[in-house]
């Protein structure tokens, strides 16, 4: 198991290893305190592709019935923010929701994958909020704008690798408290099965990012509220709403 991020030095990215606490730097080998240092999102994704009702428990709350194939949508790159980084809330909206979410991280470039060989093509896992202003989901009948805004899609903080995503807590607090849990054994589809879906349709390129569901419980978010999305094993992806 290895903890991959990116960060920001002196105006410089750069790709690290967390190591007992501390980022190892990929370039140099240089070693930095995590606290000297800015947290940018794990990856840089060309897409992000997210799974709409994918947990058991979720379904079971809309009153929807389990699909038999994923339905799937896309958010821009554009969203993405990391660790740390304000949530905007848009003036067209007057309701933004927080979505725990499991995020799977590409490692290399996907395409038609064969049952059984999705892992191969997996960096690893993280976390990710699919922030929603739900008022314009339901208003447009179609979720681009309402799932595109700037910064609505943070991820990270870390990208861990060789673990199993099958089996993990996961959970969202808003300011403090618990809002969603679940574990990622409740999803109808699992992160490989939807690496193979996906790759069907569209090739995955190195470092794009698939949202696999949120589990019950989303609900709304105000100016100024701390919303923390934390998965066993990965750790705790933290952003105020601003
Ligand atoms: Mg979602």
């Amino acid at each position: 198991m290895t903890v991959i991020g990116r960060f920001r030095h002196n105006h410089v990215d750069f790709t690290g290893e967390i190591i007992a606490g501390k980022v190892h730097s990929h370039i140099g080998g240089r070693e930095y305190e995590m606290d000297k240092i800015t947290i940018l999102p794990p990856c840089k994704p060309t897409k992000v592709v997210c799974v709409g009702l994918n947990y058991k428990d979720h379904a079971a709350e809309m009153n929807e019935k389990l699909p038999d194939e994923p339905v799937i949508f896309l958010k821009p790159a554009s969203s993405v923010i990391g660790h740390g980084a304000s949530i905007i809330y848009p003036p067209q909206s007057h309701q933004v929701d927080y979505e725990a979410e499991l995020a799977v991280v590409i490692g290399k470039r996907a395409r038609h994958v064969k049952p059984g060989h999705a892992k191969d093509y997996i960096l690893g896992y993280t976390c990710f909020n699919d922030v929603t202003a739900r008022d314009l989901q339901k208003k447009d009948g179609q979720w681009t704008r309402a799932k595109s805004f700037d910064t609505f899609s943070p991820v990270g903080p870390f990208v861990v690798t060789d673990i199993d995503p099958r089996k993990l807590a996961i959970k969202s607090k808003l300011n403090g408290r618990v809002m969603q849990e679940s574990n990622t054994d409740n999803m109808i589809f699992d992160p490989f099965q939807l690496v193979e879906f996906i790759s069907g349709v569209m090739t995955l390129e190195q470092g794009d990012v698939i949202a696999t569901g949120t589990p019950s419980g989303v609900g709304p978010m105000n100016k100024g509220d701390i919303i923390e999305i934390e998965i066993e094993k990965i750790g705790t992806l933290k952003n105020k709403l601003m």
